[in-house]
């Protein structure tokens, strides 16, 4: 059995910690903070195996260095790519490549999806998508480097391969962001009934003080604008004559929105 619980830090961000009963390794993805990853470790008698990253924004990578000299033969496998930005990293994987973690029976598959950094990746072993900050719960990552054009168009692609993967993978994003996510997506889409149904879930989960995380895959192509840019009516109530310029103008209408 493998457990996937989430470590809070800083506002909003979720480090996702995977262990297993009767095994001293676990696992962290994206540690900003290495004081809640050493204190859940101490608290549960574990051992940091490694540490997957999946782009160089500090709140995502600031526990790094501080882990590495803690458990000095941490693995720290992140993005080929961003490698100067994040100079803790001791292995670095690009498309295509597996990490194998043995001693906890993990495979990972990388993926490359440019378009919050130019350098994003995530990690995949189904059916767990640890996707950083590339897809959030009913929305997805600001576009923060490079032209705004291009940047949608390689995020698009990015989005299209993670709405690829099965129906029933699970997301586990980095921020706790759905709610907000969810007042653009209802402004975008009042009618859409599933909408309407998952607002209500993850409002009980919030006041409950729940993660409203993972998501899934099937759920978030019935809920997250940004996955439903192929919808022709969706098209056509904003006037666009592709899914892709649909993406752009929904991405650039949600960093002016005002909720
Ligand atoms: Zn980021």
């Amino acid at each position: 059995m493998t457990n996937i619980i989430p470590l809070h830090a800083f506002q909003d961000n979720y480090i996702w910690v995977l262990s297993q009963p009767d095994n001293p390794w676990c696992l962290v993805v994206d540690p900003g903070d290495a004081k809640v990853v050493n204190a859940y470790l101490e608290q549960h008698n574990k051992k940091l195996l490694a540490v997957l990253v999946t782009h160089h924004h500090a709140d995502h990578t600031g526990g790094l260095a501080e882990l590495r000299q803690h458990w000095p033969a941490l693995r720290i496998i992140g993005p080929a790519a961003e490698h100067a930005k994040i100079p803790a990293l001791t292995e670095t994987v690009a498309e295509g490549d597996t990490v194998s973690l043995p001693q906890l029976n993990q495979q990972f598959q990388v993926m490359a999806v440019p378009g919050h950094t130019a350098g994003h990746i995530v990690f995949y072993s189904a059916p767990v998508l640890f996707c950083g900050d590339t897809l959030f719960s009913a929305g997805c990552g600001r576009l923060l480097e490079g032209a705004f054009a291009e940047s949608a168009v390689t995020m698009y692609q990015s989005l299209q391969r993670l709405g690829n993967l099965p129906e029933t993978t699970q997301v586990y994003c980095t921020h706790e962001y759905t709610l907000a996510n969810l007042r653009f997506a209802i402004s975008i889409e009042p009618d859409n009934l599933d909408l309407q149904h998952y607002q209500q879930q993850c409002l009980i989960k919030r006041q409950n003080a729940e993660p409203t995380l993972p998501s899934s895959i099937g759920l978030e192509k019935k809920v997250n604008p940004f996955l439903r840019c192929n919808n022709i009516d969706l098209q056509l109530k904003f006037s666009k004559n592709s899914a892709q310029a649909l993406f752009a103008y929904l991405r650039m209408a949600k960093d002016q929105f005002k909720s």
